[in-house]
């Protein structure tokens, strides 16, 4: 008689969970941050060096106070959109506590949006109210409003930082506190609290709205996972208006009474490394276009490292060689990697800080508390074995509630038992540690060869000479697509495309060897430090006159 099949002679399949004895925090963000407020009064919460400013937690949570008081004065109730639009400056900080007291609904407008964006934005999460600052950089953002302001017909409000800001706390005084109170009360954890536009990489804007309970469990878990304490001080340099700052940031601090230092209105190497060592930070964080770039800075021997010791890079591939050079040359021996996407809050999988130096320099962790994951053959929707490729899919707290105003985008990433499909390729090993190789969109296709970019990157991200690279998909003639590389060389070194390529040759199979080179000195990115992929392709195909077959 034959057995039935069950799972334990079943080969092992790509589907993990994360167990822990900690709970979920069944809280609003507001809550939250009022008990680290009592239980770290003076532990210092806020430092914004740039703008000379610095905050405890209670007065973090008194000066929040004030904004949301500014905030409700203007008729704001819960669920309304109040759109921030600014670099990293402490009043965005102030703002999205302020938000979170208040109940509104934080949309975080990505400060390199010129106008059509912007207009985008605003109307299709409908503002009522906007907090922004004059400008960034050389783009004048009250120009911008008002080229667009005559189609927001529900924006009624709009508060200038650098003008306006006083006038928004006075105005906040007519507000009582028990009516603050009464707003607190009002909420509920389930509640969305920020709309974030998913970045520019992958297509179309769409409003991931996310709530209380979303963000918050991410943040607080995250931290857990850094074993942040209120000894903490974490550098701050990847922005606000994403996940990265105001919830890998922001709310693994808030929930452990650890410190938010933030280094420059932009990223610059040399303020990050000046703001590490001045404010003694243990934590650093960036996507690894930032780290490449504090650790090939000519002065980078100047700085001192020690207080360092744990940090986060994520946002794309995070070179083997770049993690290393980071805990070796940082002191940030306790770094980590994190995966995730906006959709999911962000964060699905961590390294452990414990983790040997294989899984924290070369996989993206394990699946973060409370949540699932599993790994599908987009095709079939099936899940894969362990060690095979596929698309990865998160389930549980962190997926988002839907797209703001787009049941059909939203249909088509989150399935009916309420998987997000994040659209990465995935693998995942015998223990559950996961390894990003690649993306759907992303693959290239030669000839009916799939390619993944990642895996051309990470091996020639070996080479002695390369300090940077990325691989894209152009037009063939031939095969459809042909692999071409862009390289950033390590300063003075004058490798040729020949030399590349037979570095190349009989260690990588002969159709993934690139055919195209261009070396550059950077390479385009979204203001979170994404690479455009797709901008890169479009320069390619233009400046080498290739177009796709009809
Ligand atoms: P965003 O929604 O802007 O956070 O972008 C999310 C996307 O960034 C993911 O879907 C991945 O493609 C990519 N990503 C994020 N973290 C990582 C990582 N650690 N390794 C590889 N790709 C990543």
């Amino acid at each position: 008689m034959a057995l039935p099949s069950t799972n334990s002679n079943k080969q092992q399949i790509s589907y993990d969970h994360g167990l822990s004895d900690t709970p979920l925090l069944g809280m609003t963000i507001s809550e939250a941050l009022w008990k680290t407020v009592q239980k770290y009064p003076d532990a210092e919460a806020l430092v914004v060096p740039y703008q000379n400013y610095r905050l405890s937690y209670r007065e973090l949570w008194d000066e929040a106070t004030k904004v949301a008081k500014g905030i409700m004065a203007f008729g704001i109730k819960k669920g309304d959109r109040v759109g921030i639009w600014s670099p990293n400056r402490y009043e965005w900080v102030l703002v999205q506590f302020a938000t979170a007291q208040t109940g509104a609904i934080l949309v975080n407008i990505n400060p390199a949006y010129k106008s059509a964006e912007l207009e985008y934005a605003l109307r299709q999460s409908e503002v009522r109210m906007l907090i922004m600052s004059r400008g960034f950089r050389k783009t004048n953002y009250v120009d911008i409003l008002h080229e667009v302001r005559p189609s927001l017909i529900h924006l009624k409000h709009i508060v200038v930082m650098e003008n306006d800001w006083q006038n928004l706390l006075d105005g906040g005084k007519k507000i009582s506190d028990e009516q603050h109170a009464e707003a607190g009360h009002d909420m509920q954890f389930d509640e969305p609290i920020n709309i974030q536009y998913t970045s520019g990489t992958t297509g179309f804007p769409k409003g991931a709205t996310l709530s209380h309970h979303n963000i918050l469990n991410n943040g607080f878990f995250i931290g857990e996972r850094l074993n942040y304490t209120e000894k903490d001080r974490v550098c701050i340099p990847v922005p606000l208006y994403h996940c990265f700052g105001m919830v890998l940031a922001n709310l693994a601090c808030i929930t452990h009474g650890s410190c938010m230092v933030f280094t420059g209105e932009a990223f610059e190497p040399a303020s990050v490394m000046q703001t590490v060592q001045d404010e003694k930070c243990t934590s650093l964080y960036g996507v690894p276009l930032m780290f490449i770039a504090e650790l090939s800075h000519p002065d980078f021997h100047k700085y001192d490292f020690s207080s360092l010791r744990t940090g986060i890079m994520a946002g794309a591939s995070c070179p083997e060689s770049t993690m290393r050079a980071v805990r070796e040359k940082m002191n940030m021996t306790e770094v980590g990697i994190c995966y995730g996407m906006t959709e999911t809050s962000p964060v699905s999988t961590q390294t452990f800080i414990d983790d040997n130096e294989h899984r924290r320099c070369a996989t993206v962790g394990k699946v973060h508390p409370h949540l699932e994951i599993k790994i599908i053959d987009p095709d079939t929707n099936k899940i894969v074995p362990r060690g095979q490729a596929g698309e990865l899919c998160t389930r549980g707290y962190s997926v988002m509630l839907k797209y703001w105003n787009n049941p059909e985008a939203t249909a088509s990433v989150i399935d009916d038992s309420r998987w997000m499909h994040t659209g990465d390729l995935a693998e995942m090993d015998e223990d559950g540690y996961v390894k990003i190789v690649g993306r759907i969109k992303d693959l290239i296709i030669r000839g009916g060869e799939n390619i993944s970019p990642f895996e051309i990157e990470e091996f020639l991200h070996n080479h002695d000479d390369v300090n940077d690279i990325q691989v894209i998909g152009v037009p063939d003639d031939k095969y459809g697509e042909a692999v071409m590389a862009w390289v950033v060389l390590k300063d003075g070194a004058t490798v040729s495309p020949a030399e590349l390529e037979a570095y190349c040759r009989g260690q990588i199979a002969t159709f993934k060897i690139p055919k195209y080179w261009k070396f550059v000195n950077e390479f385009p990115t979204t203001v979170t430090g994404k690479v455009r992929k797709v901008e890169m392709r479009e320069i390619s195909a233009k400046e080498l006159n290739l177009h796709y077959r009809q």
